[in-house]
C-alpha cells in the first residue's frame, strides 16, 4: 500500500509516499480502507517536532481517519462489519477500567493514540471506531470525533453552555471553533466568535455566529464587553490557548466559566489567583472525545444539525501541500487527504 511516512521532524517535505506492506488485523483490531483523513493541527506540531509524547520514528500520521471496514479481527464487537463505513476517536481506551466505566475513558491509562491515516489502509482497535450512516460523505465524518466531538465535549458536558448565555469561542474558524460555534449556537446561546482574519466572518456567520470580533490587538476584550453592554461573556471555549488567554479571562463575566480546549504553542499564562476567585470564575480542562459523545456528533450531522466544513480535498501526494495550508492557518474547516483516491464526487466533493 501507499503511504506518507515521516522518518524525522521537521518541514513537511519530510513526508515522504513510499510502497509498503498491508497490515493485517490482529485480536481486537479492524482494518480500514481509508477513504478521508483530515489534516489537524496535531499532526502538524507531530511532524514539526513540537508534539513529543508518543512520537517514534517512522511515524505514519493521521487520527482523523474515516473509510471502509475490509477485515476485522477476533474479539471485534459483532456491529462492526466489513463493508462499515467508520470513523476515528483520537484515542482508542481499554473499555473496563474505572475511568471507562464511568465516562472518562479519554484518561484510560491504557489509552493508545490513534495514528496511521496517511495511507491507503490502516489497522485500529476496534475501540476507536464508530459506525456512521453510509450516506454520509467521508471528507465531512473523518473529522467528526476528534474535531466536532471535543467540540460537543466542551460545550454540551464540560462548560454546559445553555439557552440565552453568551459564548465566546476563540480560533473560531479552525477545527475545533467551527463545530463549537455551531453547537453553541445550536444550544441556543448567543455566539461571538474570535478571529485574526477578516476573510473568515462570514464562514463564521454562517456557522451561527452573531457577532465576529476581530483580533486587531493583544488585548481584545474591550470590543467583547461593549458587545455585552460591560458584563462579559458567560462562558470562554478556548481552542487557541495561552496568545489569547489574558484578554479572554478578561471577557469572562462574574461566574463565568473558562472551557480551556487547546494550546497552539508552548507559552505560559500567568494570572493573579485572585482574579479567579474574585470573579468566582471556573477554569475547565476538555480532554478528547468518548465514544457515546462521537455517536452524539454523528447523529447531528446525520440530521443535518451539524456540517463539518471541508476548505479541500488532495490526493495522498499532495501531502506536503495539505501540510503548508494547516500550518499557515489559511484554510477555514479541514483540509482532508484522500488516500484511497476515491472519485470526488464520492467523496462529497
Ligand atoms: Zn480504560
Amino acid at each position: 500500500m501507499r503511504a506518507a511516512i515521516l522518518h524525522e521532524a521537521g518541514p513537511p517535505e519530510n513526508l515522504v509516499v513510499s510502497e509498503i506492506d498491508t497490515p493485517e488485523p490482529g485480536s481486537g483490531e479492524v482494518l480500514v480502507q481509508v477513504e478521508a483523513c483530515g489534516v489537524s493541527s496535531r499532526d502538524v506540531v507531530e511532524r514539526n517536532g513540537t508534539y513529543k509524547r508518543d512520537v517514534t520514528y517512522p511515524l505514519i500520521l493521521g487520527l482523523e481517519i474515516s473509510g471502509t471496514v475490509l477485515e476485522t479481527g477476533t474479539g471485534v464487537p459483532a456491529d462492526l462489519r466489513p463493508g462499515d463505513h467508520v470513523c476515528s476517536k483520537a484515542f482508542s481506551s481499554c473499555g473496563h477500567c474505572r475511568l471507562c466505566r464511568t465516562g472518562r475513558e479519554s484518561t484510560c491509562f491504557q489509552r493508545k493514540a490513534v495514528r496511521g491515516g496517511y495511507a491507503e489502509y490502516v489497522v485500529l482497535p476496534w475501540d476507536a471506531l464508530v459506525v456512521v450512516p453510509g450516506d454520509l460523505p467521508f471528507a465531512e465524518t473523518c473529522s467528526l470525533g476528534p474535531a466536532a466531538g471535543v467540540a460537543l465535549n466542551a460545550v454540551r458536558d464540560t462548560a454546559h453552555v445553555t439557552i440565552g448565555e453568551t459564548v465566546l469561542v476563540s480560533g473560531a474558524a479552525g477545527g475545533v471553533g467551527l463545530p463549537a460555534v455551531q453547537l453553541a449556537a445550536l444550544s441556543g446561546a448567543r455566539v461571538i466568535a474570535l478571529t485574526r482574519e477578516p476573510a473568515k466572518a462570514d464562514a463564521l456567520r454562517g456557522a451561527g455566529a452573531a457577532e465576529v470580533v476581530q483580533i486587531t490587538q493583544p488585548d481584545f476584550s474591550p470590543a467583547v464587553r461593549e458587545l455585552t453592554d460591560g458584563r462579559g461573556v458567560d462562558v470562554v471555549i478556548d481552542t487557541v490557548g495561552s496568545p489569547v488567554f489574558a484578554a479572554s479571562f478578561r471577557s469572562l463575566a462574574v461566574h463565568g466559566r473558562y472551557a480551556l480546549v487547546g494550546q497552539l504553542n508552548g507559552g505560559e499564562v500567568a494570572i493573579n489567583p485572585a482574579r479567579v476567585f474574585f470573579k468566582r470564575a471556573s477554569l475547565l480542562g476538555v480532554g478528547s472525545v468518548s465514544r457515546a459523545q462521537l455517536t452524539d456528533v454523528i447523529d447531528l450531522a446525520a440530521r443535518g444539525l451539524l456540517t463539518a466544513r471541508v476548505d479541500r480535498t488532495l490526493p495522498l501526494d499532495s501531502v506536503v501541500e495539505a501540510h503548508r495550508a494547516v500550518e499557515s492557518g489559511s484554510a477555514v474547516g479541514r483540509v482532508v487527504l484522500t488516500p484511497h483516491s476515491l472519485a470526488a464526487d464520492q467523496i462529497g466533493r
